[in-house]
């Protein structure tokens, strides 16, 4: 093959590397200047112009921040067909910002169990003083006709969370771009990825219009850094323009030292991931063993009603993986995230919460440390109990976030800890 100035004549196809390489390399290139390969964290808010006007690329830092600009670029890699990327102050400021986007007298279908915080946006903010109107439907249990009913001439998104919080329902995306393709009004699909990760998910090659991320959670991992981000993928460059336009506007940008270390998290973003994964199936599989359990919610285990669903919906690069592994007829890694329903009410549960030794009692999720919570007093305890109950969010309902310590020892913590929950 001749070599023109070290250049290959022949035209060579773009190497797009695996998800973890891309974690580990894209957006942190070593530092022209100094050679660092770690880059430094850029405090500066405001950098020299040459003459008027004349800058390299940066004028004030809630514009554009090395290591903010060095993050989105992460980030458009690691959500498979991504293209634009834009960091927010955190998942609510990123959704406030998706909202303003939408203009006056809009109306939004949104999943029913959506985020807490996302419900009280639309509700609380969006409604009382932008004008706009959501619906919230069951995108899971609901048929087409149901679905369809709820579409208005100027409905213009689509708020989709799967699976859900906290009882692991699953949507199938495809079925709900279809719809959305079908009705006149064309409404953008956004897909809150928070739970899955870019790792386990990959909404976009689903048909989604917009993915968005609480980077609280799994993609920084280390639960000291509150951030949130939006993807678009290249056929939406004028929504991104928007969009920055908004994130500048508007100024719920996160700080660069916050951008630099959600960077370092995201390096590891795959190693994590896969190890949530293997640790949530086999507590999933201990749980389902013991006599203390009435549930256990988890997708990833075969006796999940929706099994087929999640394993037809996982990224290439999670599907690579679970493939990897031997094979387990009861089921495959999908998240860190389950919920399980212990046997008794509300002491049973709270016994349960503070019997365990890993498993620290606390919301938030997406942490290396496992965490455990009752959705009905903490995370859902605005909701009232009425829709608590329709939500099936009971008084027995437990959510533990999975973290990567050792399996053993998790598996040991959850079933000492039922033991002793259930002890007279
Ligand atoms: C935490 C969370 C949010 C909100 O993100 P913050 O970073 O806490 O503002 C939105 N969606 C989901 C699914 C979440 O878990």
């Amino acid at each position: 093959m001749t070599v023109v100035n070290g250049v290959n004549d022949i035209p060579q196809k773009k190497v797009i590397d695996g998800f973890g390489t891309r974690a580990v390399h894209i957006g942190s290139d070593p530092d022209s200047a100094t050679g660092a390969v770690i880059p430094s964290i850029s405090l500066s808010t405001t950098y020299k112009q040459d003459g008027v006007g004349k800058h390299k690329g940066y004028e004030y830092s809630r514009s554009g921040n090395p290591n903010r600009n060095a993050f989105e670029e992460t980030l458009a890699s690691l959500e498979s067909g991504g293209s634009f990327a834009l960091a927010f102050s955190s998942g609510s400021a990123t959704t406030a910002t998706v909202l303003q986007s939408l203009g006056p007298n809009a109306h939004i279908i949104s999943v029913n169990d959506v985020y807490g915080g996302t419900f009280r946006y639309m509700k609380r903010v969006a409604e009382e003083n932008q004008g706009l109107q959501t619906t919230f439907v069951d995108l899971e249990g609901a048929d087409d006709a149901t679905i369809l009913t709820a579409f208005q001439d100027n409905t213009k998104l689509i708020w989709i969370e799967s699976p859900t919080n906290p009882t692991l329902r699953l949507i199938d995306i495809p079925r709900i771009v279809s719809l959305a393709r079908s009705h006149p009004s064309n409404p953008l699909i956004l897909v809150d990825n928070t739970f899955l990760s870019p790792y386990y998910s990959s909404p976009i090659l689903l048909g989604a219009d917009v993915v968005m991320h609480s980077l609280t959670k799994y993609v920084n991992g280390h639960s000291d850094v509150v951030m949130g981000a939006l993807i678009l993928p290249e056929r939406h460059a004028a929504l991104a323009t928007k969009l920055r336009f908004l994130q500048n506007a508007i100024g719920a940008v996160p700080s660069a030292y916050d951008c630099w270390l959600a960077q370092r998290g995201a390096k590891t973003l795959h190693l994590r991931m896969k190890a949530h994964g293997i640790n949530a199936l086999a507590v999933a599989k201990a749980l389902s063993r013991s006599p203390h359990v009435q549930e256990v919610i988890y997708p990833g285990l075969a006796s999940h009603p929706r099994n087929a669903l999640a394993s037809r919906s996982l990224s290439p690069h999670a599907r690579k993986f679970v493939e990897s592994l031997p094979t387990d007829s009861e089921g495959f890694p999908y998240g860190g995230m389950i919920s399980f329903r212990i046997r008794g009410g509300a002491e049973e549960a709270d016994k349960f919460l503070t019997a365990t030794r890993l498993f620290t009692l606390a919301e938030s999720l997406g942490g290396v440390e496992s965490l455990a919570e009752l959705p009905a007093q903490m995370t859902h305890g605005s909701i009232p109990p009425a829709e608590r109950a329709a939500l099936g969010i009971g008084e027995n309902l437990v959510r533990l976030s999975v973290g990567v310590e050792e399996t053993d020892d998790l598996v040991a913590d959850v079933e000492q800890a039922l033991e002793a929950a259930v002890r007279k």
